[in-house]
């Protein structure tokens, strides 16, 4: 039995976890950000041989020109990073999987390019929706 699942929005890439998750980390540099659309990325590391996947073949896209991000090609949602320094292993994101909430965070990277109201303190001071905003 598989010890994590995940899978892209569409559905069309989906793949299972066997390793233990380490490195678990929110990434706040540029880069992440721009190529997710998010203010960060949450990401957990894996050896490569440790993760069986399933589906379509990823995309990749050079974001240097000795690391890539695997996406979807279908719905586009990012879901990998390798650098070819370490390629035995490779970067998932964590919310990616079907339940992220089995993995734990354990730290931010890249803090001197995050978002300077990403804080925890700013985050808890606006009111929480349980839904959509009513009225939008
Ligand atoms: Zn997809
Ligand atoms: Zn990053």
């Amino acid at each position: 039995m598989p010890y994590l699942r995940g899978s892209c929005l569409c559905g069309a890439v989906y793949y299972c976890v066997y390793g233990e998750p380490s490195f678990v980390t929110h990434c706040h540099c540029q880069t992440c950000r721009k190529a997710s659309g998010a203010l960060f990325v949450t990401w957990f590391t894996v050896r490569a041989c440790e993760v069986e996947w399933h589906g379509e073949p990823l995309m990749h896209y050079h974001s240097s020109c000795s690391a890539e991000r695997g996406f979807c090609p279908h719905c586009g949602t990012t879901l990998t990073y390798r650098h070819e320094a370490d390629p035995d292993s490779i970067d998932i994101t964590l919310a990616s999987l079907d339940q992220p909430e089995l993995v734990m965070p354990e730290h931010h990277t890249w803090w001197q390019e995050h978002v300077p109201w990403v804080e925890p303190e700013v985050w808890a001071g606006l009111p929480h929706y349980t839904r959509a905003k009513a009225g939008n």
